[in-house]
């Protein structure tokens, strides 16, 4: 069971100290406090754990401090969406940019890190096109122990800088060790801060348990998690789970195909279907993945790339975020060239996918105009 406080319910008000001195007393029952400050009130919520089958939810909800007691199964305890109108939110907000089940934020960006030139080109085109987050790999796990394994920290403070002269407030970016969390901590200090970071945990660390366990156990980064490729979805959504249950809430779920040689020719079996169902089981934002989900960039007869067919599909099911591979000369690229589409298909890219977000927030009006059928 979750006690969710009246918001603003300090530890030193009587109402708290009273309900403690009440959960103290139950038999049987341990008790978790989680407290997250926002930027207006500081929302508090208590995970009672043990034997809560006895606790009567209006006794529950009449003690002081509570305004809604939920009643939460085992799964997903943290994250998860324990009933259809479950009232924790579905959302967060990190460097000015919020991450809801919404709404809808583009990462389009360099899949590794090669030269400077690179980045600045990619970033301005970004910014002459509205947009303020990107992907920037700096740590690449590769299946090829000779292959190119990203400039790691030595990239991190012209990426910084750049993405600061322009306007990026979020750069996804992997991480394959903590030891690169704290580089990437340093050098943001010594640029400055001049921009933010969500630390992306790969499809090969989905569940690197202690990688998790360390990554959640900050609450300065949000963090992309990216679906395991060869493990369930329930698996994977325990993965971000351990991140939760350590602290940091500020979990977005990456969908990134599943690897199968049913998805033939594709990289992987496109799995955007399942956007909708993150969405029902939990209250993380979804992401999508279509460069790694589909990786080349065949097209269809119709002219469209099989890349943008999946992006509309995941977006018109609702995703909120796309990580999408773009490069300036994709030939040179040192990682993933194939698949990555090239600065001038910006803008063509992003009205495309306002086509399908439009054609999503249609279909949501529709749904409530007809809500009992
Ligand atoms: C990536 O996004 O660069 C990446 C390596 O993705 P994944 O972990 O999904 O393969
Ligand atoms: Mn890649």
């Amino acid at each position: 069971m979750i006690l969710i406080l009246t918001p603003n319910t300090r530890s030193d008000s009587s109402a708290y100290q009273q309900l403690m001195g009440y959960l103290d007393k139950l038999p049987g029952i341990q008790y978790r406090v989680h407290e997250e400050q926002g930027a207006t009130q500081l929302l508090t919520e208590i995970y009672l754990i043990g034997s809560t089958a006895g606790l009567a939810m209006d006794y529950m909800q009449s003690l002081p401090g509570v305004e809604r007691a939920v009643r939460v199964s085992e799964e997903y305890r943290v994250l998860g969406r324990h009933q259809a109108n479950d009232p924790r939110p579905s959302h967060f907000e990190y460097n000015g940019v919020r991450f809801g089940q919404d709404n809808l934020n583009v990462f389009a960006g360099l899949c590794a890190v090669d030269n400077r030139e690179h980045v600045e080109q990619m970033m301005k085109v970004l910014r002459d096109n509205g947009q303020v987050c990107t992907r920037m790999g700096a740590y690449k796990p590769r299946t090829n122990p000779y292959a190119f394994q990203g400039h790691g920290k030595d990239c991190l403070p012209y990426v910084f800088e750049l993405a600061g002269k322009y306007g990026i407030k979020v750069i996804a970016m992997e991480i394959t060790h903590e030891s690169h969390m704290d580089e990437i901590f340093e050098a943001l200090r010594q640029t400055g801060d001049p921009t933010g970071v969500m630390l992306q945990i790969g499809t090969r660390n989905t569940q690197n348990f202690e990688l998790l366990k360390i990554v959640g156990r900050q609450q300065r980064f949000p963090v992309l998690l990216k679906r395991g490729f060869g493990i369930t979805l329930d698996e994977s959504l325990n993965a971000a789970e351990y991140l939760a249950s350590e602290g940091n809430r500020k979990v977005v779920f990456g969908l990134r195909g599943m690897k199968t040689n049913m998805g033939d020719p594709h990289r992987n079996l496109v799995d955007f279907a399942h956007v909708p169902v993150v969405k029902r089981l939990t209250r993380m934002p979804v992401c999508i993945d279509p460069s790694h989900s589909v990786g080349t960039r065949a097209a269809g007869p119709d002219g469209m790339l099989d890349i943008a067919h999946v992006v509309a599909q995941g977006v018109i099911a609702g995703a909120n975020m796309i990580l999408v591979d773009f490069h300036p000369n994709p030939a040179s690229a040192l990682v993933d060239g194939p698949q990555a589409l090239t600065l001038p298909e910006l803008p063509y890219f992003l009205e495309d996918v306002a086509i399908a977000r439009e054609a999503y927030e249609r279909r949501l009006a529709l749904r409530q105009k007809y809500p009992s059928t």
